[in-house]
């Protein structure tokens, strides 16, 4: 890779929706904080396949793999109908890219009302296989009927590698924390014992290596996980989950600590990071400059961390409590801010706090 000394060259990817809206926030974030940054700015999402007739041109896959260090992705709309040739822009970057850990920080915020209190656990998605294989197939019986199936895709590797992530982060959290890290795996291996069950298999094997033998193991069946995330969110540390699991148990666990406009998350491979937020286009909102651009300058702040800027990534969060502190919120959150002042103030109170 080409660099420029020190500064980090991260891809731009706002996409569709608010996603227009919270990345440019974002981005005035991260360069008020001082991160030496050259943005590169590229095209996907689903307005981009309306003009385009493709979602992810070749060349940001191209840009990214060859001259970013990282990237900062938006929303994509993801249209609930079938659109001959469409498929999500997200989904193939994380495959393309092998982007195969979603990490999903999920924290209280203390002065945001509909926040519980006391919730500080990372929900790690599978990101490559699952249900997201997408391989869905429409056949009609001999008497007329239509039936639809689809592929759900469980590999041994794949559960192998995401469950090292989650170990990996439970391990560091307890020494952060300086108590015992925890891993509850997610699954419903009672009804499906074949796919599940691998999930399960493999996950209880890593967690027998000799690393991870301070890391107390739990399961949870993805109903209850839901259930037990609306009223005991804080017994959780670290959840490891199939794919489909972890995005609906995410959005749950964003709706306990404030809302989608919140909670950010970090697309992960071996060498490369796609941060986003959890939250989608949000066409409801879009074009009015009231999106909340939270869970977007949060994710730019994991990526920050994880390209080594530490202080910056703290920096931004210390800048976020002080905002939420001072009701400097969008109207989500039942202030008055749009996307843009809100992002203003975060980042005057992120320079306060360097
Ligand atoms: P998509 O198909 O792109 O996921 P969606 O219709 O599921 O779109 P989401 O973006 O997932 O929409 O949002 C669900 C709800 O949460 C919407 O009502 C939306 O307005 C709200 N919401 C999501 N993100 C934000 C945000 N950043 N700020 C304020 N409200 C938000
Ligand atoms: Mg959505």
């Amino acid at each position: 890779k080409t660099r420029l000394q020190d500064t980090l060259r991260i891809g731009s990817i706002p996409a569709d929706g608010i996603g227009k809206e919270v990345v440019p926030a974002a981005q005035l974030v991260v360069e008020a904080v001082g991160v030496p940054v050259k943005w590169i700015s590229l095209d996907a999402g689903f307005e981009y396949f309306q003009r385009h007739g493709v979602a992810l041109p070749q060349s940001t896959v191209d840009t990214l793999i060859n001259s970013c260090d990282g990237a900062l992705f938006g929303a994509v709309s993801s249209p609930s109908h079938r659109v001959e040739g469409y498929s999500s822009p997200i989904v193939a970057l994380r495959k393309k890219l092998d982007l195969f850990a979603n990490i999903r920080p999920v924290i209280s915020s203390p002065h945001v009302p509909r926040s519980l209190p006391g919730i500080n656990c990372v929900i790690v998605r599978e990101n490559t296989e699952c249900l997201y294989v997408k391989e869905e197939q429409l056949t009609t019986t001999a008497s007329g009927h239509k039936v639809a199936t689809a592929t759900r895709r469980i590999s041994q590797e794949a559960s192998a590698r995401i469950a090292k992530v989650a170990f990996d982060i439970a391990v560091q959290r307890a020494r952060e924390f300086k108590r015992p890290g925890k891993v509850t795996i997610v699954h419903k291996a009672n009804v499906l014992p074949i796919t599940d069950g691998l999930f399960r298999e493999t996950v209880l094997a890593v967690s027998k290596e000799s690393a991870y033998k301070d890391i107390i193991v739990e399961e949870q069946l993805v109903d209850s996980c839901v259930y037990r995330t609306f009223i005991d969110p804080q017994s959780f540390d670290v959840l490891v989950a199939p794919n489909m699991y972890g995005d609906i148990i995410s959005d749950g666990a964003a709706a306990v600590v404030g809302g989608l406009g919140l909670v950010p998350s970090a697309n992960s491979g071996n060498n490369f990071v796609v941060a986003e937020p959890v939250h989608g286009s949000a066409p409801d909102i879009a074009g009015l400059n009231i999106a909340n651009p939270i869970a977007t300058i949060r994710a730019a702040g994991l990526m920050l961390q994880q390209l080594g800027h530490d202080k910056a990534a703290r920096a931004i969060e210390a800048g976020i409590q002080e905002s939420l502190r001072r009701g400097q919120t969008t109207k989500d959150l039942g202030g008055s801010e749009s996307t843009h002042s809100a992002a203003e103030k975060i980042a005057s109170h992120a320079v306060a706090a360097l």
